[in-house]
């Protein structure tokens, strides 16, 4: 009897212990399961469609980035709300067509409006994360207002770590005017060497200080925009490279963007880190960028001005080694960020942008967008699946299959005026929900942007002016 219940006690003891165990498991696995991850937004300046090796470049390095590639998703049918600076930054970062709050030209006011910037009423990713414990980090290139209340330390940012303008030197300038002047809060930063690598090293520190918090870090790279400044090391290293200032540019980038990784890496946050990379329009022609086979460039609306490389990476939840070919918007990173992080918002926010973790898990195929619309003043486009609209103001309307024609080569405007007309009346129908846009562009601007979309609506060659002297030019 002795023997016996002694036995029994034992066996209660494991039962009870292993219990306990699994238990322990299970809150475990939900603690790491709930812990919010941390969110990175890459944005890089003016880069080319096929300027990247998980694109396709076969002349420009960038092993880093294309690891960060194969840690997740790559996109071929991803695009920019804008294909100018300012004003898709403003859609990135509201996730809302930035037309829907004016802000639909270039820079953030003109010489009639003086600076008016990100409306004062749009909501940021940053003021989300902001009221749901993130701590917030905008690093970079910021071109939303120069203005006090437009600054990202009074949008959501806890923390600013460089400059307001829309571009500047990569090398320390003196007496820099407010807006070009590297700044941390408000306080002017004296740094030596270059840019790219000052605001990389930043984003490593940053990461370093904040790792046992949930943070969000905006880090927007103006490279590869102009001026063509290079560090002489990697101008050496490519000095026989047909685009030697580009080339050198990218692997700066590259390397950077490495550190930030190897960094994850070390404090193991890797795992449980959203990672978006991202060009905020299409390659530029002063830059020397290649978009491939995409027709167009920076500032038009062929495919070349916005179709963009795309990257999320998250291998906590996401598979790597994908290849994602819906149409896809650069609207949805605000969307998807929330729903990584399991933040509800108000409906009152009413986002267009649409949560991509479903089809990136594989719970949900085909295309995140039906339906995707642009308009800058006089131009204006129209997606419809395979179709793709481009208007112009006094001009009239070009219709593209891309399923057949990805150079958007051959107008079929003429011979398929029902899809024409669908792609027009959803155009228009998007526009009456838009405001008027609270500034505008320089009259020349706009005029050499209409000449631009002219001829290459006609399939005409463009003359413009590159920095080394006026060129023809179609397509490229
Ligand atoms: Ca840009």
């Amino acid at each position: 009897m002795i023997k016996y219940s002694y036995l029994y006690t034992i066996f209660l003891v494991l039962f009870i212990s292993c219990v306990k165990d699994k238990q322990a498991k299970k809150e475990d696995n939900r603690s790491t399961k709930q812990k919010p991850p941390n969110v990175i937004v890459v944005v890089v300046d003016d880069a080319g469609y096929l300027d990247f090796g998980f694109m396709g470049s076969k002349d420009l390095d960038t092993p880093h980035i294309d690891q960060l590639a194969k840690d997740g998703v790559y996109f071929t049918d991803a695009h920019v709300s804008a294909t100018v600076c300012a004003p898709s930054r403003a859609g990135l970062i509201t996730g809302k067509y930035q037309q829907r709050f004016g802000f639909e030209a270039n820079h953030t006011g003109d010489k009639h409006t003086g600076d008016i910037g990100l409306s004062d009423d749009a909501t940021t990713l940053a003021d989300v994360f902001k009221e749901n414990n993130y701590n917030t980090v905008a690093i970079g290139k910021w071109h939303l207002g120069e203005t006090k209340t437009d600054q990202p330390k009074q949008r959501g940012f806890k923390d600013f770590y460089g400059f307001l303008s829309g571009g500047r030197s990569y090398f320390p300038i003196k007496n820099p005017p407010a807006t070009h002047a590297l700044q941390h809060n408000g306080k002017r930063v004296i740094f030596d060497g270059y840019l790219t690598d000052v605001l990389g090293d930043y984003a490593v520190d940053y990461v370093q200080k904040n790792k046992d918090n949930p943070f969000f870090m905006y880090l927007a790279y103006n490279a590869v925009h102009t001026p063509m400044h290079a560090k002489e090391e990697d101008l050496i290293k490519y000095k026989d490279h047909p685009r030697k200032e580009l080339a050198a540019m990218t692997w700066s980038l590259d390397q950077n963007i490495g550190k930030l990784h190897n960094k994850l890496k070390e404090l193991d946050l890797l795992d449980n880190t959203l990672i978006y990379f991202i060009s905020d329009n299409g390659g530029a022609h002063n830059n020397s960028s290649n978009n491939g086979e995409l027709k167009g460039w920076k500032g038009n609306k062929f495919e070349g001005g916005h179709r963009v490389p795309f990257i999320v990476s998250w291998p906590a939840k996401i598979e790597k080694n994908q290849k994602f070919t819906g149409l896809t918007s650069s609207l949805d990173i605000f969307t998807t960020s929330i729903a990584a992080a399991d933040i509800k918002v108000s409906e009152d926010l009413s986002l267009d942008g649409v949560n991509l973790l479903p089809y990136l898990m594989n719970e949900k195929s085909g295309n995140p967008h039906k339906k995707l619309y642009w308009r800058k003043l006089e131009e204006a486009a129209a997606r419809h699946g395979d179709y793709k609209l481009i208007r112009l103001k006094n001009h009239g309307s070009v219709l593209y299959n891309l399923s057949k024609d990805i150079g958007e080569m051959n107008n079929l405007a003429d011979s398929d005026t029902l899809t024409l007309n669908n792609l027009s009346k959803g155009l228009s129908t998007w526009e009456s929900k838009l405001i008027d846009p609270l500034w505008k562009e320089d009259k020349d601007w706009m005029n050499i942007t209409y000449h631009i979309h002219k001829k290459l609506m006609e399939n005409k060659p463009v003359l413009y002016m590159s920095p080394n002297g006026v060129k023809n030019h179609l397509n490229k």
